[in-house]
């Protein structure tokens, strides 16, 4: 008996290993922090971590304790750093699997002190105004965490902030904020090891931002920060191909109303081609009727409403039949329809469309050059 794959997102993993190397060396930082959360932005974190460290990265980056053991419990050993905690967070678990915590407030870093975590790293916000501790607690968080140091609790490895990618000015704003937070912790004798700010669209484009340190994720899968501006354009390999089949065709007259509210009519006799892919499986709804996919080197759109499972094209006289493979996106220069452009049938970004791919795809790992 054998089960057909369906619903398969097909990882590059050289794609992976060559945008960190790129990226890397174009930055000519010292050190780069893959950045893995999520999944791994939907490509599997542990395959995509092991990726990004062949390809030069030196440290991992994701929110909080539960993705960091599950790259620990996978054997990586690289240096990896969490930023994101709920208040009944136990930091203990992270201290025993050696993991340093992104602290952004006094609380946070009372517990990592009182759960022995061996290193942390203060976030400040600079101006992005989600977690990282306010300009006015700076010196009252860095004068604490000398205190603890010296009493020989952790260690403060890293200053980090990240950027609202809101402009040029404004980002420059932050950066002077940043500097002013890493003067008021010099004054409490804090010399950190690291300083990071730059995501990947400062990595790219903002090189005063780099510090010693970049933090980055989207690019190591390929995909561009910047709205109009396409993989090819910054030298990355999209990583992710997201595949599917046709599951069934039938012919059908003119006039004929489409899936869920009939937002789809035909125009002629026709055939539609039903793909077995839908928003339980992360494919934007709002895409229906705009997006379109890949069979057989042509492009067809997506006919009607997206479902939970399935949706519909309308495929014309074209000789498409059941178990004809769809490519809903992958790397343009193939041909593929882009992770930008099912972001720009959705109002979204790159990043909502990989991240957001549910448990029912099957991530399978590649090598496109080997
Ligand atoms: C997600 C995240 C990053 C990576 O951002 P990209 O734009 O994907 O490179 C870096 N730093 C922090 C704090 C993040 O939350």
């Amino acid at each position: 008996m054998t089960i057909g794959n369906l619903r398969e997102a097909q990882i590059d993993l050289y794609a992976i290993r060559e945008n960190v190397a790129s990226l890397k060396a174009s930055a000519e930082v010292e050190n780069f922090m893959a950045v893995v959360k999520a999944n791994g932005y939907g490509h599997g974190a542990v395959e995509s971590a092991r990726a990004a460290l062949e390809g030069g990265a030196n440290w991992l980056g994701v929110v909080d304790g539960i993705e960091a053991i599950q790259l620990r419990k996978a054997g990586i050993q690289a240096p990896i750093l969490t930023w994101l905690h709920s208040p009944s967070d136990d930091f203990a678990i992270q201290a025993e699997f050696n993991v340093d915590v992104g602290v952004s407030s006094i609380d946070e870093l009372e517990r990592a002190a009182i759960a022995k975590v061996g290193f942390v790293q203060i976030k400040v916000d600079t101006g992005l105004s989600r977690n990282g501790v306010a300009e006015q607690d700076w010196d009252l968080v860095f004068a604490r965490a000398a205190e603890l140091r010296s009493a020989g609790g952790p260690e403060i490895r890293a200053i980090f902030s990240h950027l609202a990618n809101a402009g040029v000015e404004a980002d420059s704003e932050q950066l002077i904020a940043f500097e002013r937070a890493v003067a008021t912790a010099s004054a409490q004798g804090i010399e950190p090891e690291y300083l990071h700010l730059a995501s990947t669209a400062a990595t790219i484009g903002f090189p005063a931002a780099r510090l010693n340190m970049v933090r980055v994720g989207l690019g190591c899968f390929g995909l561009s920060p910047f709205a109009g501006v396409g993989s090819a354009e910054l030298g990355l390999i999209p990583a992710m191909t997201l595949r599917s089949q046709i599951v069934s065709v039938r012919k059908v007259v003119a006039g004929t109303g489409v899936s869920y509210g009939h937002r789809y009519r035909t125009s002629s006799e026709t055939q539609l081609a039903l793909v077995p892919l839908g928003y339980a499986d992360g494919i934007p709804r709002c895409a229906s009727n705009r997006a379109s996919v890949w069979i057989d080197g042509k492009r067809f759109k997506v006919s009607g409403t997206i479902a939970m499972d399935q949706f519909v094209i309308d495929i014309g006289q074209h000789p498409v039949a059941a178990g004809d493979e769809v490519v809903m996106f992958g790397d343009p220069k193939t041909g593929y329809p882009s992770a930008d452009d099912w972001a720009e049938a959705s109002d979204s970004i790159n990043y909502e469309i990989v991240a957001r791919l549910g448990s029912r795809v099957s991530r399978t790992f590649t090598e496109s050059r080997s």
